[in-house]
């Protein structure tokens, strides 16, 4: 089943760690925090992001299955 994530924007502080590690997913909204910019996760980006999710400093990456 692909992957689908979004990102909780009451939490994300705007570190960037997101949209540098994948920039073919994640990218800044205009209130400076990040939003994600495709429907599902491409397959080949999945650890990626997970590894993002993971790393977020706020855990605010969901990963919705
Ligand atoms: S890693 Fe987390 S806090 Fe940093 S920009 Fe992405 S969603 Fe926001």
């Amino acid at each position: 089943m692909a992957k689908k994530t979004h990102i909780e924007k009451d939490l994300c502080i705007g570190c960037g760690l997101c949209t540098a590690t994948v920039p073919e997913v994640f990218d800044w909204d205009d209130d400076g925090k990040a939003h994600v910019i495709v429907d599902e996760v491409p397959a080949n980006l999945s650890d990626a992001v997970d590894s993002a999710a993971a790393d977020c400093p706020t855990q605010a990456i969901i990963i919705d299955e």
